[in-house]
């Protein structure tokens, strides 16, 4: 799974649950840092991408500050 930290491509919201997600391998997924933060029905994947225009420091805020529930 990628992180929302260091991920450097697109960042979408998911149809299915309003939270981010990117173009992972097999179609949209989610972040690792929404490990058990996110009650989508389709996670570890993501439903439709929402296309969002972010401004720079929005999404960089995003990435920053997004909740980690990932187990380390
Ligand atoms: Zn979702």
């Amino acid at each position: 799974m990628a992180s929302i930290r260091t991920h450097t491509g697109q960042v979408h919201l998911c149809a299915s649950c309003g939270q981010p997600s990117f173009d992972g391998e097999y179609g949209p997924e989610h972040f690792s840092e929404q490990w058990d933060g996110v009650h989508c029905p389709r996670f570890p994947l993501a439903g439709d991408r929402i296309v969002i225009a972010w401004a720079g420091m929005s999404l960089e805020t995003l990435r920053q500050q997004y909740p980690d529930t990932y187990p380390r």
